[in-house]
């Protein structure tokens, strides 16, 4: 792929969003901002276009993407949809709630979306980005996280095109991420288990109070993809958990009373702390190559919190030091 030169237009820019979506319907990629992170998008339904995400982030092809739909009623063209699930998708759609479904036969969907498996991801954004990118193209838009697989996931059009510079023609500008981390991701299957597969902002007893029912944990280890290995979010520096205390060397970052280089957040408040997780990180990773980080309560959004800081934390592949599947 020969590269080229990236562009960061304004979400409130119409011909952009216009012009974005001529380049998804012509099998390329773009990027654009959601509540979540910013994602890299493609035409679901163009089994080429959706190769080049995996080829522009360097992702294992055996990890399936989030098909990205503007309502409920494009969700039903892909996947089926029963009672529970649709319950849920009226609650917090659009919103970062990321349903695994089963899929619907034939499809649309490119093959190499779900990565040969039985099920879509299927999620419905809010951010009028992605919203208004979806509706002009008017077909699901398949969008992993944009950035380099296993590094840390953009939260701005500038971290995009830190990570993707000259790979991808357009970015679309929605600002700071509001939520700072990726979407909750649960399954329903057919006998209406619901599995939490990826903690998020949306918290499992959330789920679990609008369901009337328990949201089991995922041990289904089958299901293998990047949000659910052990090194992923990899920064370069090394990272120490649960720091109370800084040490030689090290960059801290704090949380509530414990006062760090960089706080998540003063006033321990676990919203603004996932808003500001993957930048902050980035920015202890520019200073340091040690990162401390204050403990976060395994509370709310402290579990998504805690999922993203472990893995970040977990120990990487030595060859390629970047968080891929060994
Ligand atoms: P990312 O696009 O980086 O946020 O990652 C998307 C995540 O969605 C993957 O890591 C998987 O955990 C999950 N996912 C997508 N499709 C499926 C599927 N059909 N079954 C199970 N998990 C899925
Ligand atoms: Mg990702």
């Amino acid at each position: 792929m020969t590269d080229m030169i990236t562009q960061v237009v304004s979400f409130k820019d119409k011909p952009a969003i216009a012009r974005a979506s001529a380049i998804l319907e012509a099998g390329n990629l773009v990027a654009a901002a959601t509540e979540t992170v910013y994602g890299l998008a493609a035409d679901a339904t163009n089994d080429i276009a959706v190769k080049k995400i995996y080829k522009v982030k360097g992702r294992p092809s055996n990890n399936p993407l989030i098909c990205h739909v503007c309502d409920v009623s494009m969700a039903d063209s892909i996947v089926h949809i029963n009672e529970t699930a649709k319950h849920l998708m009226e609650k917090f759609w659009p919103g970062p709630l990321t349903f695994v479904l089963p899929k619907r036969e034939p499809t649309q969907i490119a093959a190499t979306v779900s990565a040969g498996l039985p099920t879509i991801a299927v999620r419905c954004p809010k951010h009028p980005a992605m919203q208004n990118l979806i509706q002009a193209l008017n077909r699901p838009i398949a969008a992993p996280s944009a950035n380099p697989s296993g590094k840390l996931s953009p939260t701005s059009a500038q971290d995009v095109v830190s990570g993707l510079q000259g790979k991808i023609e357009l970015v679309i500008d929605g600002g700071r991420t509001d939520l700072g981390i990726e979407s909750t991701i649960i399954s329903i299957d057919q006998y209406n288990t619901i599995k939490l597969l990826r903690p998020g902002t949306i918290t499992a007893d959330e789920i679990a109070e609008a369901a009337g029912q328990e949201i089991l944990d995922n041990n289904d280890h089958h299901i293998t993809a990047p949000g659910q290995l052990s090194s992923h979010y990899a920064p370069n520096a090394q990272i120490r958990l649960d720091a109370t205390v800084k040490q030689e060397g090290e960059y801290l970052i704090g949380f509530g009373n414990i006062m760090g280089d960089r706080n998540l957040s003063d006033h321990a408040n676990l919203a603004e702390a996932a808003r500001n997780l993957f930048q902050t990180i980035r920015i202890a990773d520019r200073e340091a190559d040690k990162i401390a980080i204050a403990p976060i309560p395994m509370v709310g959004i402290g579990i998504a919190i805690n999922d993203r800081i472990k893995r970040a934390a977990a120990p990487r592949p030595p060859e390629t030091n970047e968080g891929q599947p060994a």
